[in-house]
């Protein structure tokens, strides 16, 4: 595989049948992509112009990395858990009976059997608890956001996803990620309005984000909030 050396990185050269030149950056590793045809130089040279932004984007995902390492959530008394952007301390609470959650003023306070206050009993029961509340919160929202845009979903579910907010299919089925809910109130709602959006333009077309606009006129910045943040909403 053919390597060239940038300025405090190096890029692998590859090759393909590919008409345009795209410099990739995943995970600390750069990489060139470009045209067979183009002659090796002309990597060299496209590297260097762009030198001072593979800096900048490296900086920027090893900054990300050491973030999303100190929130990995330990499931303990005492540590912070959001919903609707808004930090709750967990509290544990002793009690022969079912495990339970209430959501107090700063705290979530969770009820249980103490063998069910182990860290596998309290992440299970924080996840049941936020997907009950995202039931409850994204289905109202949705209903009365599309109301007042009239736009309808057939139907409206709660899933888990790894890697998407949520989805609207071609029959306007939409799906939301619970772990929307940890998100702040303004964002969610950004999200709800681009899936619904997606009943009148099934794809991701300059009339969709003008439709989405009109709805949402400040929607950059929250796909922009999304982007950067979706680590912190991370379980
Ligand atoms: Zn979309």
């Amino acid at each position: 595989m053919q390597t060239i050396q940038g300025d405090g990185f190096t890029v692998t050269v590859i090759k393909s049948r590919r008409r345009t030149t795209a410099i990739k950056i995943k995970d600390g590793a750069v990489s060139i992509h470009i045209p067979n045809r183009l002659a090796i130089t002309f990597a060299q040279e496209f590297i260097l112009q762009k030198t001072a932004w593979i800096q900048q984007k490296l900086r920027h995902q090893a900054h990300a990395k050491t973030q999303r390492a100190s929130i990995k959530k330990q499931f303990i008394a005492g540590e912070n858990f959001l919903f609707l952007g808004k930090h709750y301390s967990l509290r544990l609470i002793e009690k022969n009976s079912k495990v339970s959650i209430i959501k107090r003023s700063q705290t979530l306070d969770l009820y249980g059997r103490q063998n069910r206050l182990s860290k596998t009993g309290i992440h299970a029961a924080l996840v049941a608890w936020y997907k009950q509340q995202a039931e409850q919160y994204l289905t109202s929202r949705t209903l009365y956001i599309a109301n007042q845009i009239n736009l309808s979903p057939r139907s409206i579910s709660i899933k888990t996803y790894k890697a998407r907010w949520g989805s609207c299919s071609q029959h306007t089925d939409i799906n939301f990620n619970w772990k929307l809910v940890l998100a702040p109130a303004r964002i969610i709602d950004y999200v709800i309005i681009h899936e619904l959006c997606h009943i009148q333009y099934f794809n991701h077309s300059s009339q969709f984000w003008s439709l989405v606009e009109q709805f949402c006129p400040s929607f950059k910045q929250e796909r922009h909030w999304l982007k950067e943040n979706s680590y912190t909403l991370e379980f």
